[in-house]
């Protein structure tokens, strides 16, 4: 019988080649410790034993030799795998392979637990201010001093020392990894998701309060066709965590009925001028994946679909109205569709006008 003879690799050599950071103190040297760079490790869980040609990860139990390290990282056959490290390896005066941008150790990592989450995204805002004109645009849009403090709405930090600070603050109490927004640079340091506008932060809370994720609200040119907002997200950017479709809860949640609309900030300030009454919001009216999910464990019976009067003329809207009352009805749950003078935009708007309307007829 014939044994094939595998050829044998310096395995740290191997990983510092295609760009794995070693820890900068090596007390063993059999043993070498290295940031996984497959699963966003932010404390030198992997392994490398040059004895056995091993790498492992203490923390995803990821594991092989030489050639399958190579092969994860560069999302190749371990067949190319070899032959990319006879190539870098063998021959010193051929310049080392470079890895294709989307595969040089860019790992999306798994998301944390929403109380995880939420403790990060409580001590980011507590560290930030709300600068005046957003403040204004809350107050004119029907919000007191006391409800914006409630909401912890908190305007974006611009400047890049401020949010060093903010960052260095944030990971000495938490691991950011798995916390969308929060990211690794190609230098290793970390960074937050920022947007070349200004805005503020939306908390999306469940229905405990706990805060899910932050939306952005950004100051984009009115008129133009830039989104205003977005999800505070690090999918795509190296070991970021992306966010999910979360549905705000604000109001009564003992309530078994509940006012469904697109956005955190528009149902906070429905809910405010409604007394209270228990709203949803969707992140937009496509994006409902989480909605059963929620519906149940409030318990809801009706939801008032309550979408910008624009559903009337907008034939997206109008599909996206279909499926949400298929959705609903799967839930068992009834599905109204509310409607109000069209003069008024969003329920917001209505509400807004409204109480006015009333205040001036008490004041008369
Ligand atoms: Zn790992």
């Amino acid at each position: 019988m014939q044994t094939r003879e595998y050829e044998k690799f310096d395995i740290v050599r191997v990983a510092t080649v295609f760009g794995v950071k070693l820890h900068p103190i090596q007390r063993n040297p059999v043993e070498y410790k290295a940031l996984c760079p497959f699963c966003g490790d932010t404390k030198y869980h992997l392994g490398l034993n040059r004895a056995k040609e091993q790498f492992h990860c203490f923390r995803c139990k990821e594991s092989g030799n030489s050639v399958t390290l190579v092969a994860k990282l560069c999302g190749v056959s371990n067949g190319e795998a070899y032959r990319m490290l006879k190539k870098a390896l063998d021959d010193p005066f051929l310049p080392l392979p470079r890895l294709p941008e989307a595969t040089q150790v860019l790992t999306e990592t798994p998301i944390k637990s929403v109380r995880e989450r939420h403790s990060v995204y409580y001590d980011l805002l507590s560290l930030l201010s709300l600068r005046p004109m957003h403040r204004e645009n809350l107050m004119e849009r029907g919000l007191s001093f006391s409800h914006i403090h409630q909401f912890m709405y908190r305007s974006i930090p611009l400047d890049p020392v401020f949010r060093r600070e903010v960052l260095k603050e944030l990971s000495s109490k938490h691991d950011l990894c798995g916390i969308p927004g929060f990211y690794r640079d190609k230098n290793g340091d970390l960074q937050m998701f920022v947007s070349k506008y200004s805005g503020m932060y939306i908390p999306v809370c469940d229905k405990d309060g706990y805060i899910q994720g932050l939306q952005m609200r950004l100051d984009v040119p009115s008129g133009g066709s830039e989104k205003k907002f977005r999800w505070f997200s690090s999918r795509h950017f190296n070991e970021g965590c992306g966010a999910k479709p979360w549905v705000h809860v604000v109001g009564d949640v003992g309530a078994d009925e509940a006012c469904l609309t697109e956005g955190a900030m528009k149902s906070d300030i429905t809910s405010v001028l409604s007394s209270g009454r228990l709203f949803i919001a969707v992140p937009g009216v496509n994006a409902i994946g989480e909605l059963p999910a929620v519906v149940r464990s409030l318990g809801l019976k009706t939801v008032y679909e309550a979408f910008d009067m624009d559903k009337r003329s907008n034939p997206e809207v109008k599909r996206a109205l279909i499926s949400l009352r298929e959705t609903l009805a799967r839930c068992s749950v009834k599905c109204v569709s509310c409607s109000w003078d069209p003069r008024f935009k969003g329920i917001d708007d209505y509400f807004l006008a409204k109480k006015q309307y009333e205040e001036q007829m008490c004041a008369a």
